[in-house]
């Protein structure tokens, strides 16, 4: 039996995998202790288990333990990655080069950055939302500190040229900075193959519980220093002060050991979904995608429907099938994406966008239930439309 609604915003978030779950539940009672306790035994348990998550992380990654800071998330590592950086390089310079399509925990940082004497370079995209690797090149100073660009785009789902992008940083001795919340854990990331310095990613958006992430920080050639952006006991190698969250940590590990398993087979069954569900939605009049079809996440697509109006399209379908207009961080506010107005779409085809994103348990059954569902609603809102298609 189909279950309603059927979910489709994994980018937003994802449903906690159950042998996730399982992993977490002793260490919330029978293994309680406090992994900065080095005097008893429930102390070592616990601490066992984080340094046990730590090499799940970073081998999800191609990193070293040491190398991982436990977050709350990825606004947090967004934030503790730009800051950190800012604050501790400042001797070298106060510049920061950025996207305008990045998540809004990279945006708000740098807006609130700018107040603090930073200077940032903010990078357009073209049509398919990829940055311009001359335009990058061309926005280097000699005060440039940071490049923050992010991996994978969370409404669009676009790939930037992560290696390109490192190759530049690493000529002009620049540190790299990528949020990948929506890379991990879906496509292979290799901080070393990709040349990253310091990468934000999240529990929540790859199986894992929320309020829990990590940064990578990379430690030999170069060896990145961050100004704490938390001050106490001097966790996370000073990086980060807090009691360590330890059953969501070790949430975090299994959730990254279970991508690091099975991503490959979960993209070879998802994939074919997405295209099939792009593929019988583009058929409706007016419809397209938004974004690069060729560099983009395998199990995301975004689509216009000109002519019809998005909040009537989603409150239409919202008993039913879940998903949204944009990031959720936005949706709230009844503006058009800023995503993409800045492929260039106007405001009203801007508003007439679904994404739709797919995951571990999204099944072909669902998917055709959605296909139904808002191929009724298009064409029931376009009827009802007064603006003609273009
Ligand atoms: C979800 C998301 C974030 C925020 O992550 P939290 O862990 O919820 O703070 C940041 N960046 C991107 C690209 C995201 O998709």
């Amino acid at each position: 039996m189909l279950q309603l609604p059927v979910y489709l915003d994994y980018n937003s978030t994802t449903p906690c995998d159950p042998r996730v779950v399982e992993a977490m539940l002793p260490y919330f009672t029978k293994r309680f202790g406090n992994a900065a306790s080095r005097s008893h035994a429930l102390g070592w348990e616990a601490e066992e288990a984080v340094e046990l998550a730590r090499e799940q992380v970073a081998g999800l990654v191609g990193a070293e333990p040491k190398e991982i800071i436990f977050t709350s998330g990825a606004t947090e590592g967004d934030n503790l990655a730009i800051k950190g950086v800012f604050d501790m390089y400042a001797s070298k310079g106060n510049h920061i080069i950025t996207v305008v399509t990045e998540h809004k925990a990279v945006l708000d940082t740098c807006h609130h950055l700018e107040k603090s004497g930073a200077e940032v370079t903010w990078l357009q995209v073209d049509k398919d939302g990829l940055i311009n690797l001359a335009d990058l090149e061309a926005a280097i100073r000699p005060a440039t500190v940071l490049i923050a660009i992010m991996y994978a785009n969370n409404e669009i789902g676009v790939i930037q040229p992560i290696r390109e992008i490192s190759a530049i940083a690493r000529r002009h001795g620049i540190l790299f900075f990528t949020d990948a919340t929506q890379a991990v854990g879906k496509i292979p990331v290799d901080v070393n193959a990709d040349g990253i310095d310091l990468m934000a990613f999240s529990a929540h958006k790859l199986y894992g519980p929320k309020g829990i992430g990590a940064l990578y920080v990379r430690r030999k050639g170069p060896r990145v220093r961050l100004t704490a952006q938390m001050d106490g006991g001097g966790h996370e190698r000073g990086m980060r002060s807090g009691t360590l969250n330890v059953p969501a940590i070790v949430g975090l590990g299994m959730a990254c050991e279970l991508c690091r398993l099975e991503m490959a087979a979960d993209t070879l069954r998802i994939s074919p979904l997405r295209d099939r569900l792009e593929e019988r939605l583009l058929a409706l009049d007016g419809a397209r995608i938004n974004g690069s079809r060729q560099y983009r996440l395998p199990m995301v697509t975004n689509i216009s429907f000109a002519g019809v109006d998005g909040d009537a399209l989603l409150a239409g379908l919202g008993k039913n099938v879940a998903l949204s207009s944009g990031s959720a961080c936005t949706s709230a506010s009844m503006e058009p994406s800023y995503v993409l107005k800045a492929l260039g779409l106007d405001d009203n085809l801007a508003h007439s966008s679904l994404r739709l994103g797919l995951g571990r348990f999204t099944t072909a059954e669902e998917v055709e239930y959605a296909i139904g569902q808002i191929g009724k609603m298009v064409g029931q809102l376009r009827a009802n439309s007064p603006s003609k298609l273009a």
